[in-house]
Order: structure tokens, then sequence, then C-alpha cells
């Protein structure tokens, strides 16, 4: 059973930031900045590449969520970043898709 779909019906415990009917944000277990949160439909996909027509409006909402989820933790006038990790070599590990909120800090680029 998927973790994720644990966490949005609320059967694993998490420190959750926003709710809405089709979204759920939580922080982040394992912080790779001072501010680490996630973002995921509730409904499962397992990554971007399980998304289908019907659902561009669903990821519409998760980004625009990421947004007041960046807002609500602060980071909305110094800047953020934003991280759909897909597949083994996007370094996906848990196959829910999810949206990587983070700042806190200057983030470096490129990416490892
Ligand atoms: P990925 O590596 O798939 O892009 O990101 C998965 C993220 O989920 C990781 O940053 C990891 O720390 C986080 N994570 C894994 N298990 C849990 C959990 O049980 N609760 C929370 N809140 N985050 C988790
Ligand atoms: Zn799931």
């Amino acid at each position: 059973m998927c973790l994720f779909c644990k966490i949005a019906r609320r059967e694993v415990p998490s420190d959750v930031v926003l709710e809405t009917h089709d979204i759920l944000a939580f922080k982040d277990v394992r912080p790779v900045a001072p501010v680490h949160a996630l973002v995921i439909p509730k409904k499962h996909l397992t990554s971007l590449g399980d998304v289908g027509i019907e659902d561009t409006e669903l990821l519409g909402r998760l980004l625009f969520c990421a947004h007041e989820v960046a807002d609500k933790l602060g980071l909305a006038a110094s800047g953020y970043r934003v991280v759909l990790n897909t597949g083994r070599d996007g370094g996906q590990s848990v196959p829910h898709l999810h949206a990587h909120v983070m700042g806190g800090r200057a983030m470096a680029w490129p990416p490892g």
C-alpha cells in the first residue's frame, strides 16, 4: 500500500501545512533545507509519467498549492524551489507524485 496515499487518508501521521479537497501538503520528515514541504494529489498518481489529460487541472492546482505552501511557510518574498523528482534517474524514492517545496537558504544550481 502506498505511503503517501496513507498520509493523504491520515492513516499515517504527518505535519500538515495545507489541505484542499484533492491536495495535501505536509512537512518532509527528512528536510534537506531549512523549510521543506511536500505537496501531493490525494489521487494516486505514480509520477508525472502517470498523469493523464484528465489530470491537468489537478496538476495546475498542485502547483498553485505549492506557492500557497511557500507563502504560508514564509518563503514567498525570499524565493524557493519546487522540484518533481520523476523516476529512477530523477531521484524519485516514493512512487506517488509529489512536489518538493524547499527554501530558507539559497539553492545551488545545477542540482546534483
Ligand atoms: P523523492 O525522493 O521521492 O523525490 O521524495 C520523497 C520524500 O519523501 C523524501 O524527501 C523523504 O524524506 C520524504 N518522506 C519519505 N517518507 C516520509 C514519511 O513517512 N513522512 C514524510 N513526511 N515524508 C517522508
Ligand atoms: Zn499513492
